[in-house]
């Protein structure tokens, strides 16, 4: 259906999409519906993994995420979040990929996840880095992912993808009538530069480019208590992607595990002023509709959804 809508949408718009894909949605362990922790993000065509539970390399073939990728994000080490990367670097490694791989955690990520990679990979014939994170630090270059602490019993983190503000959109008629010619003289405007025309006469981006837009903002939190860190880390995302491992049935069930329920991330979302929310990491005793979860939550939040395996949601532009 993706294809079907993208035939009809300019290439440099496809160039700029950003989209998550739901590769496991279950707590704790898989169901038949749903698979343990992992989700893609694809933007400008790079694919990026948050998690990698058990199974997820036939996730990625089943629902057409690319085995290109060369970072995958970890929120902390229970077996239901990263068991999956011992078969994806394996099978990797048996299709002679050559390209390093990183790989993203909190505390102790090193030794865990080395310890991991020898117990069922005989010889990697690539790079495999661990990266260490802390709360607080920013990657990347072209976007920011920044690491946030999050209440999972101890050293567990989130990951926030922030987009860098955009200019401002260029008005071609108000260039026209300063009398700006058409051409490279436009670009620089664009860029927010003043231009000298061919009379002496500076014109400056002012009033012709409007004010900076801002980009977008993605929230993946991983395991956690409802927490002031999230609705910081999530000050008017995009796209929230909150943990709802219980009803509130469960309330006291989710403080004792350090999870939280549908309603709780909902409180999370309003109170970061998000734009939407996805409710993920279910636990298996709900359907796979979820119906009580969504219910709780849109109570608090209404644009709220369930997360399913293979549902996947593009993130566009507010403007
Ligand atoms: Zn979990
Ligand atoms: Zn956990």
């Amino acid at each position: 259906m993706r294809l079907g809508v993208s035939l009809f949408v300019s290439p440099s718009i496809l160039s700029r999409m950003l989209s998550v894909t739901f590769l496991g949605t279950s707590a704790a362990r898989p169901t038949v519906e749903r698979n343990v922790s992992a989700m893609s993000l694809v933007r400008e065509g790079e694919t990026l993994l948050f998690e990698c539970g058990e199974g997820t390399q036939r996730q990625m073939m089943r629902y057409g995420v690319s085995f290109a990728l060369s970072e995958i994000f970890f929120t902390h080490f229970h077996a239901d979040h990263f068991l999956g990367v011992i078969g994806l670097i394996r099978t990797l490694g048996l299709q002679m990929r050559t390209e390093p791989m990183r790989l993203y955690g909190p505390k102790g990520a090193k030794k865990l996840l080395t310890q991991a990679l020898q117990l069922g990979v005989e010889r990697v014939p690539f790079e495999v880095e661990i990266v260490e994170v802390k709360p607080g630090e920013v990657l990347r270059e072209a976007y920011d992912i920044c690491v946030f602490d999050t209440e999972h019993g101890g050293g567990s983190v989130g990951y926030a993808l922030r987009e860098h503000e955009r200019p401002g959109r260029f008005d071609p008629d108000k260039a026209r009538a300063a009398g700006v010619p058409e051409g490279h003289l436009w670009g620089k405007l664009q860029r927010g530069e003043t231009v000298e025309l061919a009379d002496g006469r500076k014109v400056s981006a002012e009033g012709i480019v409007g004010p900076k837009r801002p980009g977008r903002l993605v929230v993946f939190t991983g395991d956690t208590r409802p927490c002031a860190a999230v609705v910081d880390a999530a000050q008017g995302a995009d796209l929230l992607i909150h943990e709802a491992t219980f009803g509130e049935e469960e309330k006291e069930r989710a403080k004792e595990t350090g999870h939280s329920t549908a309603r709780e991330a909902a409180q999370v979302a309003l109170a970061a002023k998000a734009r939407r929310l996805v409710l993920s990491h279910v636990s298996a005793r709900y359907s796979i509709s979820a119906e009580e979860l969504v219910k709780e939550a849109r109570d608090v939040f209404k644009e709220t959804v369930v997360a399913k395996d293979g549902m996947t949601i593009e993130v566009p532009f507010p403007d």
